[in-house]
């Protein structure tokens, strides 16, 4: 079997893709994995090949291999036509976003979007004459009220950023496309082995791969990936922007990716495990992870989620900020920075009403996301119990 083969195997399972995608050991001695492929200028031997402008590679910003096969590999998970690599995952989004709308345009935005998605719609997007609205993450057909002929694409995230939403994809792309309007979907967090956006009816699907892709906390990547109508629409836009990625992220990204299914499985089994753990603590008043039977949305997970992600968010109650660093500060094991997504465990303070717009956060409480590492389960129980125990204490 070749390499090509291997690869272009439609029927091929997550599992197979992820572990040969974009390997294309033959053409480079055996090696197991795809080099990285430093380089700007490609040399071309005659005037003849210089003047062929349908050559695969003719320049490092656009057409290096290690990139190219990273986004094969993720157009192949994703059923997608196409998919383009960017330096973060913010510069994916704002990427998909300017593939779709124009001046005069409008987008509606999820309210519980990645907070910098939200800043880039409302302070970039109005620099060029383009509209933002936010609306609620469970308006579900609903949408079809706020679309207007201005209304040109509708941004998903699910489950939202933070609150753990789940949005009715399919109802939502049904309205949006009734109006012509383009779906953008962030899938960062179930990742395409566990939710596939495209095939329930969003147009584009974007990633943080920075998160579960890289899975190790050492690069910042993101990736986009259209359907057949939306693909040359994503793929110019990317060229004319002159958005590239250095290789080795690109590298890094693809080496990442050879475990994410491994890994997937063991963060999403911890996560839900932790989550229904922590249900049952003293002081902690509520769990957002949509794997629980108890989350309001649990049965639109069910039906669009085939697995669980590493992240959730829980509330305790309303404490002094003492009482906060008391517990933060005291962590062991789990770790207090942005981002997520990597092998170890990570637990931020929050408060989502300094985001929200369309749909007022008002719940009383102190809410903390959690990131579900890989140490050992017990030991990150015992942090976590030792941590809500100072947390109490000092509320009390
Ligand atoms: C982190 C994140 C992003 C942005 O990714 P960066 O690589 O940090 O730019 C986008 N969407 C979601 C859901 C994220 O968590």
């Amino acid at each position: 079997m070749t390499e090509k083969d291997r690869d272009s195997g439609t029927s091929a399972s997550p599992e197979s893709i992820l572990t040969h995608s974009g390997r294309a050991s033959e053409d480079h001695l055996g090696f197991v994995n795809m080099p990285v492929f430093r380089g700007s200028t490609i040399l071309f031997r005659t005037l003849d090949e210089l003047e062929d402008y349908g050559a695969p590679y003719r320049y490092g910003r656009n057409d290096n291999p290690t990139t190219l096969a990273l986004g094969k590999l993720v157009s192949e998970l994703e059923g997608a036509e196409g998919t383009v690599i960017a330096p973060s995952g913010l510069s994916a989004v704002t990427t998909a976003i300017l593939a779709t709308v124009a001046a005069g345009d409008e987008i509606l935005i999820s309210d519980s979007a990645y907070d910098p998605t939200r800043v880039f719609s409302v302070e970039g997007l109005s620099r060029y004459g383009i509209g933002c609205r936010f609306y609620d993450p469970r308006i579900g057909a609903g949408i079809a009220d706020l679309i207007t002929d201005r209304t040109k694409a509708v941004y998903v995230e699910s489950p939202g950023s933070l609150t753990f939403e789940i949005q009715d994809l399919p109802a939502i792309a049904a309205a949006a496309h009734a109006r012509g309007a383009t779906v953008i979907s962030d899938n960062s967090w179930a990742t395409p082995l566990y939710h596939r956006p495209l095939q329930l009816g969003a147009d584009i699907v974007v990633h943080a791969a920075t998160k579960m892709f890289v899975g190790h906390s050492d690069a910042m990547v993101g990736t986009a990936s259209a359907n057949a109508a939306l693909w040359p629409r994503l793929k110019r836009t990317h060229r004319i922007l002159g958005v590239a990625t250095s290789p080795d992220d690109s590298y890094l990204t693809l080496r990442g990716m050879r475990t994410l299914a491994v890994r997937m499985k063991e963060h999403g089994a911890r996560s839900l495990e932790l989550a229904a753990w922590l249900q049952r603590q003293p002081g902690v008043e509520e769990v957002y992870h949509p794997g629980l039977p108890t989350h309001p949305d649990h049965d639109l997970f069910k039906r669009d989620f085939s697995g669980s992600g590493s992240l959730f968010a829980m509330r305790l109650r309303e404490a002094p900020r003492a009482a906060i660093a008391a517990m933060v500060n005291g962590l062991q094991l789990f770790g207090m920075g942005y981002s997520w997504g990597g092998y170890e465990s990570l637990c931020i303070p929050f408060n989502p009403s300094n985001i929200r717009t369309a749909v007022p956060w008002d719940v009383k409480g102190q809410m903390f996301r959690v990131h579900v590492g890989l140490e050992g389960f017990d030991d990150l129980k015992a942090d976590m119990s030792a941590a809500l125990a100072r947390y109490n204490e000092a509320s009390a």
